[in-house]
């Protein structure tokens, strides 16, 4: 699954082959289904239609979590689930998934008072199993102020410290399709499947369609896996099972919002909402937003992948007024937005009235034609999400006729790809820049390094403030199944959202990168960097709103 060629050859195994299983959809449910089953010994394909992750799998708050906010609803399973997966985690990819300080502060006559918080996180560590990845602690407010002089301090009580988990939601999946791929999957970006199928003996038979080249056939699978996300009302065609929100976060320079490193719990003070501000290298991130989609003017419309998903000015002016209120000093103005992202949480329809209380428990339903649908959950839940489903399909597989020994599920224990260290040697590399590629690519590092090794030239920053560097262009495209400038910009070599050029003054250099690699005329490669270019703009028209 690596070289430029993965993708012709993936695509001819798409064509050629019979498959146990279809997996529509290539976020972090399906990515964690395909692995789940890969590794059982099943043969599995999955199709997403534009890159991976390239929904809401790479616009989340990158937090593995519990939840903390669960208990306050009771919700004492999901939390103790998740906290679980949190640990599982941080075993099996130790390089993506890192204990974060978490400071969650509290203000006198304010819900939640300090005794109320350190009850929460005594409990949130109990359902862990006391497995924390720091030390949950009580701090006083002079020690608050200490650690972050900018938050606000009239009313100030304390604040209770907890740890969770913080990865990179897109590399999470890709990694997952990595794997899944070692063990013999098929996966493929830019593939779309039509939600209607065939019979023919024990398979059934779908159309798609390659968005690269146009081209239309057919894919036959003995069972086909709805794992769409949010979408999977609009794919399935049948009664209406999610309400999924909308979800925004903004992205501002560190030296404005500093926090020392540590992540901080905040509250609206228009609704009172919890949001957090994150640490991001010299970025930082706050959010998110909650807010019904497509809102109220059409409520009956399930979202399709093609709809406009993006921070609108309200979103924005939302968000800033959070932080300002959290961190006077702050004083952000709209000017000092970097970037935003946006995405909506496939979350399940449980009929509650207000947004922000829908059920975060996903479901797994067969319909009336054998399909099975999967829905809800989180990222942090994705695998055990993704061994449900292929216990379910396995059932279903074995009345129809499945022989043979599979494994038992692998994925409790089973390391992603870049578990493991990185081994830089002597190369010469600028400051942080070592440390950048071990904490993104793990053990995989040492291959991004090989470039650099081969082409010192490849060492060069792609942003001066910023620890990205050009052979990691290269490695997107040749290990990474990147096949776009927006699938490199956005996801494998993230300037789209932290860069204050948003990636623009390398988005030419990209083009032809990968114009090069996978042998483009210059009409194809004219296209990538336009689509590149109109994301960007589409992410900026809050600005105009
Ligand atoms: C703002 C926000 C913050 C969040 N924060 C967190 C967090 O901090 N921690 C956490 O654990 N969870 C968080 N979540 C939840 C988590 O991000 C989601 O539960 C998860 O990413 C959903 O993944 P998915 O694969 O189900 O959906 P998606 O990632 O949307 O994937 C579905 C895919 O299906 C593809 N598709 C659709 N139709 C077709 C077709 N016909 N053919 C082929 N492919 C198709 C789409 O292109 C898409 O890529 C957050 C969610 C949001 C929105």
């Amino acid at each position: 699954m690596t070289g430029t060629g993965w993708r012709e050859t993936a695509r001819r195994r798409l064509v050629g082959e019979e498959f146990d299983l279809l997996v529509v959809g290539g976020g972090a449910t399906g990515a964690a289904i395909a692995r789940d089953a890969a590794t059982r010994g099943l043969r599995i394909a999955l199709c997403e239609r534009g890159d991976f992750a390239s929904q809401t799998s790479s616009q989340s708050s990158k937090l593995i979590h519990g939840g903390l906010r669960y208990l306050q609803h009771g919700d004492l399973r999901l939390v103790f689930e998740a906290l679980a997966e949190r640990r599982r985690l941080l075993e099996t990819a130790p390089h993506l998934c890192r204990p974060r300080e978490f400071l969650y502060p509290a203000y006198a006559g304010r819900f939640p008072s300090l005794g109320m918080l350190s009850l929460g996180v005594g409990l949130y560590d109990a359902l862990s199993l006391w497995h924390s990845p720091g030390r949950s602690r009580r701090l006083d407010s002079h020690e608050v102020h200490r650690l972050v002089p900018w938050l606000r301090s009239a009313g100030l009580q304390g604040a209770q410290r907890y740890f969770d988990g913080w990865t990179d939601d897109a590399r999470l999946v890709l990694e997952n399709l990595l794997d899944a791929a070692v063990a013999g999957a098929v996966v493929i970006s830019g593939v779309e499947v039509q939600p209607d199928d065939r019979r023919s003996g024990s398979l059934r038979v779908v159309r798609a369609v390659d968005r690269d080249d146009g081209e239309r056939f057919e894919i036959r699978a003995r069972l086909l896996v709805n794992a769409t996300g949010p979408f999977c009302d609009s794919f399935s065609g049948g009664p209406r099972r999610l309400r999924p929100t909308l979800g925004v976060h903004l992205v501002v320079d560190g030296d404005r919002v500093p926090t020392l490193g540590r992540a901080v719990v905040v509250h609206s003070p228009r609704d009172g909402r919890l949001l957090f501000v994150l640490p991001a290298g010299r970025r930082t991130i706050v959010g998110t937003t909650e807010t019904d989609w497509p809102g109220p003017g059409d409520p009956a419309r399930s979202p399709r992948p093609d709809d406009q998903i993006r921070a609108r000015r309200n979103d924005v002016e939302y968000l800033l007024q959070t932080v300002n209120h959290a961190f006077p000093p702050a004083e952000l103005q709209p000017s000092d937005v970097i970037a935003t992202f946006a995405g909506l949480r496939p979350l399940l329809d449980s009929g509650l009235a207000s947004q922000g209380s829908a059920s975060r428990e996903h479901a797994i339903w067969a319909d009336a034609r054998g399909w099975l649908h999967v829905a809800g959950g989180k990222l942090t839940t994705m695998r055990s999400m993704g061994e449900e489903v292929v216990d379910r399909a396995i059932a279903i597989l074995h009345d129809r006729g499945l022989e043979g020994i599979l494994r038992p599920c692998q994925t409790r224990t089973r390391p992603l790809p870049g578990a493991g260290k990185a081994n830089l040697g002597s190369l010469e590399l600028a400051p942080g820049i070592a440390a950048h590629l071990g904490e993104t690519y793990g053990a995989r590092a040492n291959q991004v390094a090989a470039l650099i090794a081969a082409d010192a030239s490849l060492g060069r920053r792609l942003d001066p403030e910023l620890p990205y560097v050009a052979a990691e262009l290269i490695f997107a495209i040749r290990f990474d199944l990147a096949c776009e400038v927006e699938d490199i910009l956005r996801r494998r070599v993230p300037l789209a959202l932290f860069s204050k050029t948003q990636g623009l003054d390398v988005a030419d250099e990209t083009a032809t990168l990968l114009a090069r690699e996978r042998g483009w005329s210059a009409e194809r490669r004219a296209q990538s960097l336009l689509a590149y270019r109109a994301a960007v703009s589409t992410s900026r028209l809050w600005q105009t709103d």
